[in-house]
């Protein structure tokens, strides 16, 4: 899996920052979490293809994270998408694509799944599965937790052909979890196999304002993707705005058990955000900043950041 920030500023975009928006790549496609202005350019520049895209999840209906979607829309029309897009978001959210539809005829070469964000599971395929939780917001806003369920399971070769199971697609039908049989003899996989790994999972919290159950929510989360609109002194303005310092944001992971914290939708005025990726790091060794075209690997335990898209092959 690959995280890619194609977004890390909040409200407005800065000479270095765009605002919100996030790719994530699997092996089952890329799911996108907020689109602001400018995403597309962003997504040129990073060189990713919006028509891999398969789902798009806002948060809530602030510009910063939703302008860069019905531009998106229109040029997946114009590459001729065919494949359904899921767009999982408030019911505003819903109002917004409807009206840019019938006022700017989007004509549109794929349908557009339309799910309104709710407490639970609100997108599944097989391997995917993405959980929302509303968060502590000025307007109805929702945090996500997608899960990347891995199908094959571990396998062990010396097993299969101490049974004389020949390496080939029968070996590929147990790793994926089904029974053979081979001379008349019925093969399970727990014979050859044990169960794939523990599902990774990524949390990103939106915008927020500190509180306990978004903790709950992230639980045992891989990587947890928090705002951080502000620093320490301004934990009163947080509070009032309904944001996150980057404290708060440290204390979510720390609680959570999160393997990694990366801070995004830092405030216009932190010209230089190393200041708040140190507080954070007091509390939360394992923080970085975010910035954009950062790029987060996780393959099997590993995770691996780096500062460039172009490093992260
Ligand atoms: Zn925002
Ligand atoms: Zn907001």
């Amino acid at each position: 899996m690959k995280i890619v920030f194609l977004g890390t500023s909040a409200a407005v975009p800065t000479r270095e920052r765009n605002t919100v928006s996030i790719y994530i790549m699997t092996t089952n496609g890329a799911y996108l979490f907020d689109a602001g202005e400018g995403l597309q350019k962003q997504l040129q520049i990073a060189g990713l293809n919006p028509i891999k895209i398969k789902a798009v999840f806002i948060s809530h209906m602030h510009f910063d994270h939703v302008l860069g979607l019905p531009g998106l829309l229109m040029t997946m029309a114009l590459m001729n998408r065919k494949e359904k897009l899921t767009v999982v978001g408030t019911r505003k959210l819903f109002q917004f694509l409807k009206m840019f539809n019938k006022e700017f005829y989007m004509d549109l070469t794929f349908e557009v799944e339309f799910i309104e964000a709710h407490q639970g599971s609100v997108y599944k395929n097989k391997e995917i599965e993405v959980l929302a939780f509303p968060t502590v917001h000025s307007t109805e806003s929702y945090a996500y937790r997608l899960f990347e369920h891995k199908l094959k399971r571990k396998f062990h070769p010396e097993k299969a052909l101490e049974l004389g199971i020949p390496r080939g697609p029968l070996w590929n039908k147990l790793q994926l979890g089904e029974s053979i049989i081979i001379n008349g003899k019925t093969i399970k996989p727990e014979m050859v196999s044990d169960p794939p790994p523990a599902p990774l999972s990524v949390s990103i919290s939106g915008d927020t304002a500190y509180f306990e159950q978004l903790i709950e929510f992230f639980k045992g989360s891989d990587i947890i993707i928090h705002e951080s609109t502000f620093s320490r002194e301004l934990a009163n303005k947080a509070s009032e705005m309904l944001h996150s310092t980057s404290e708060q944001a440290a204390i979510v992971a720390l609680r959570s058990g999160a393997k990694l914290l990366a801070l995004y939708h830092f405030s216009e005025r932190y010209k230089d955000v190393s200041y708040l990726e140190e507080e954070a790091r007091k509390i939360f060794p394992n923080t970085v900043a975010a910035k954009d075209f950062m790029c987060i690997k996780i393959e099997d335990n590993d995770i691996n950041v780096f500062n460039n898209i172009n490093e992260c092959e």
